[in-house]
């Protein structure tokens, strides 16, 4: 078998992605300088796309009109479950426990919360671009666009596609369960010409997982672009209040893997559409390798377009990412490291987004006697816990 020789290391770069600046624009608090490595790191493969195609979703006379065989399916086969069926969210996703146990919802007036009705809208992919090698931005024209705050999520049924239909009737029969829709994070923020998420294809290890995941590698997988969807939306309580700079002039983000989704649509809204200009934002954001970094160069190009409000910071489990400068360090947050970034713990507010155990984990975990493992989410309690936040300043997103 030939395997083709790994790509030269571009002279004198940083390795990943080639086209990076040196530092994320932000002070890094003590990182140490950036060293070129000795050659270039594999997920260099996986470089995103280039900047334009990134940002700039075909405009809107290409996103209404995809190649007419992409239309081919009649409506009674996409749409056959009644709306009770399709669109009646189970309760796990809406939104997820964490968000209401540790945020108790204010009377709407005082929050700002918007309505949490869930309608159906038809929707046509009009784009999928590639972010990491398994990770990819889903853009949605929907006609009349909805209101919806950023970090908000919509969700999709994957009986609707029909190259799933035999493969969701063969786990249902396996799981003896229906299966549930799908909860998405809206990478968008209001304003932007398309709404989008973000997905990553969920990994398959037959030795770890007890089934194949059914959705997300082919949201992720490009093969959408130009169909039809029905989706379901807007809603959710893992959103920054409009009127935060009263409470706060700080606001922590910590993400791990897809988790950064809905904190980079929030981080838009407030940067961009100059909402509470007096509050900074920190975002640590966890990932295994520097390749899995979702929105990684567009997370640095907001950190350098906003280099006194916003402050990206980057920890990586399996490998040392101090080559890309200051704020990439190897290994996981800990209390300490934290600490040093947070002005007044009592006012703070923090949001995380990713991994949390789940019901799969504990069945497994009760079936050997043994704990489960603290995943992403639990260290962030931990961390929070430990830093004196109130526990009412601190908002969960739970991917699962
Ligand atoms: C509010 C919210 C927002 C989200 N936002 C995003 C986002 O922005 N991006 C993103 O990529 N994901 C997001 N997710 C996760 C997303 O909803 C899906 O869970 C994810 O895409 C996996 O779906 P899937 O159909 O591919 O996998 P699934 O089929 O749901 O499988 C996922 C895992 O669960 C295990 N599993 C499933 N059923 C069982 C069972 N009966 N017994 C034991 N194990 C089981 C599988 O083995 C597999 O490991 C979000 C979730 C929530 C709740």
């Amino acid at each position: 078998m030939n395997i083709p020789p790994p790509p030269p290391a571009p002279a004198g770069g940083t390795g990943y992605p080639p086209h990076l600046p040196g530092g994320s624009g932000g002070g890094g608090g003590g990182a140490p300088a950036a060293a070129p490595p000795p050659q270039a790191p594999p997920q260099q493969q996986y470089a995103p796309p280039p900047p334009q195609q990134q940002y700039a979703p075909p405009p809107p006379q290409q996103q209404y009109a995809p190649p007419q065989q992409q239309y081919q399916q009649p409506p009674q086969q996409q749409y056959q479950q009644p709306p009770q069926q399709q669109y009646q969210q189970p309760p796990q996703y809406a939104p997820s426990p964490g968000v209401q146990a540790s945020a108790p919802p204010q009377p709407a007036a005082a929050a700002g919360a918007p309505v949490r009705t869930i309608r159906k809208y038809d929707a046509v992919i009009v784009d999928v671009v590639r972010r990491t090698h398994d990770a990819s931005s889903v853009y949605f024209f929907i006609g009349d666009a909805p209101a919806y705050k950023a970090g908000q999520f919509l969700s999709i049924d994957p009986h609707q596609f029909p190259e799933l239909k035999r493969w969701i009737e063969y786990l249902e029969m396996l799981k003896g369960k229906k299966e549930p829709i799908r909860s998405y994070s809206l990478q968008s923020a209001p304003g932007e010409k398309c709404m989008a998420i973000c997905t990553k294809a969920e990994d398959y290890d037959p030795k770890v997982h007890k089934y194949p995941p059914v959705l997300s590698p082919l949201m992720a997988s490009g093969s959408l672009k130009g169909r039809e969807v029905v989706i379901g939306g807007f809603t959710g309580a893992y959103f920054i209040p409009d009127d935060i700079s009263n409470v706060t002039d700080q606001v922590l983000h910590f993400v791990a893997g897809s988790g950064v989704v809905p904190n980079y649509g929030m981080l838009k809204d407030e940067l961009r559409n100059n909402k509470n200009p007096r509050v900074k934002h920190v975002m640590i954001d966890v990932n295994k390798t520097v390749g899995d970094i979702i929105l990684h160069e567009q997370l640095r190009a907001l950190a350098k377009a906003y280099p006194d409000r916003f402050e990206f910071i980057n920890f990586i489990t399996r490998e040392d990412p101090s080559y890309l400068g200051p704020g990439y360090y190897k290994g996981r947050p800990s209390t300490e490291f934290v600490r040093r970034y947070v002005r007044d713990p009592g006012s703070v507010r923090a949001y995380a987004c990713g991994a949390a155990i789940t019901k799969y984990h504990r069945e497994a975990a009760k079936q050997t006697g043994t704990e489960p493992q603290p995943r992403f989410m639990e260290s962030v309690e931990q961390i929070v816990h430990e830093l004196g936040m109130p526990k009412p300043h601190f908002k969960k997103e739970e991917f699962g």
